[in-house]
């Protein structure tokens, strides 16, 4: 087997670097995933995904996490209404039955990024993550790498895959291609007890989802499996907009006043998200990367999720081929078929590109 005697290291705990991680442990490979993360609870995770058949749950299935998925799903969140900016309901599928399959469950069930990461966390073994690990450069060491992190510690691994999201720092030792910005801004605003702190909105997601379009402006939501809300307002901005607009994203006042100007004609049911909005709320300026993008493999280093293909989301497709990534690589890697790991990650590479693309 290529990986005989190889120290991996994952750089980054986000989806796919933890499916990676319990694939390959389930192939008796010897993994490390340094996270700069404090700690499993250092941040709010966002919004719910929902997992693609052929892909995000493709990948829970094949790492033996489908029971602990099945007890997390969010039974009702991927119901969905579209309404226009004054809230009035155009399209709503509450009313449908569920698209089941044979094993009567919902056809792109729906879970908590936050649950989905303990499922992956509590499914590794001990030690497999080292938290407090910020990557920021490396040097080739023997046949390997050696990794130095923020914090000040280094270690050594013969495979590195990088799985640390957008704004990867290990992507520019594989490629100078880099992400360019799509022209949108999300604005995520996370609601505590929505029952209570945004009563009109939470009445209207009645438990799942809404899509509000209306002049060149868009939100986004649903309901989440601990009572409250994830939103994305989203809008056409300079790159800039985040540094250069002198709003305070941790005052509320200020950020509603923005939201009536910008999308001054959208029903007032909205301010709800900005009156009781847990802060700060997050700016998020929405990258891509080309989708004709390729480069040459390199013998033990790759990448997975959005440090290889950063997609805008609206097509809800970003964790689900990031955690496919995961799944073929692992694949390609312990499969037997390829005499070295280069020859694997380059099959890996191939496929991966074409995927991400047409995502
Ligand atoms: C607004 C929005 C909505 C979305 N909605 C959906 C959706 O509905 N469905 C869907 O499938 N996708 C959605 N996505 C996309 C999805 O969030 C990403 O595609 C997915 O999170 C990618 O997973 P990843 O593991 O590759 O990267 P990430 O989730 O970004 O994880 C990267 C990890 O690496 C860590 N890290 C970063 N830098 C370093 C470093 N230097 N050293 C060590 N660790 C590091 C981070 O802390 C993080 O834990 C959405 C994205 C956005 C922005």
């Amino acid at each position: 087997m290529i990986l005989k005697n190889k120290e991996i290291a994952i750089i980054g705990g986000g989806p796919s670097g933890l499916t990676l991680a319990r694939l390959l442990q389930l192939k008796d490979a010897n993994v490390k995933v340094y996270e700069r993360d404090l700690n499993k609870d250092a941040r709010v995770q966002g919004s719910p995904l929902d997992m693609h058949e052929d892909s995000g749950y493709a990948a829970l299935s094949q790492a033996n996490l489908l029971e602990e998925f099945n007890k997390n799903v969010h039974t009702g969140a991927d119901k969905r209404i579209i309404v226009n900016e004054r809230a009035e309901i155009v399209l709503s599928d509450h009313e449908t039955q569920p698209e089941e399959d044979a094993d009567s469950r919902p056809s792109n069930p729906e879970i908590d990024r936050g649950a989905l990461r303990k499922i992956l966390l509590e499914s590794l073994q001990p030690e497999t993550i080292v938290w407090s690990s910020q990557f920021f450069s490396m040097e080739k060491q023997n046949e390997g790498w050696l990794l130095h992190f923020k914090e000040g510690s280094s270690a050594y691994a013969d495979i590195v895959v990088a799985a640390d999201g957008a704004n990867s720092k290990i992507r520019p030792y594989v490629t100078s291609i880099k992400a360019f910005y799509s022209g949108i801004i999300m604005l995520e605003i996370n609601v505590n007890d929505a029952q209570n702190a945004a009563p009109h909105i939470y009445a209207l997601l009645n438990g799942g989802k809404v899509m509000a379009f209306g002049n060149g402006r868009n939100i986004l939501g649903g309901q989440k499996d601990n009572g409250g809300l994830g939103f994305y307002a989203t809008f056409k901005a300079d790159e800039n907009w985040v540094t250069d607009n002198g709003l305070n994203y941790s005052d509320r006042k200020q950020l509603l006043a923005w939201f009536k100007k910008e999308y001054s004609e959208w029903s007032s049911i909205w301010y709800e998200l900005f009156k009781n909005a847990a802060t700060p709320v997050i700016p998020r300026p929405i990258y891509c990367m080309p989708l004709d993008q390729t480069w040459e493999t390199l013998p033990n280093l790759t990448m997975i999720g959005d440090a290889a293909h950063v997609m805008p989301p609206f097509a809800g497709e970003g964790a689900n081929t990031a955690m496919l990534d995961a799944l073929e690589l692992s694949k390609c890697l312990t499969s037997g078929k390829y005499n070295t790991v280069q020859e694997a990650i380059s099959s890996y590479e191939l496929a991966m590109r074409k995927r991400a693309s047409i995502a």
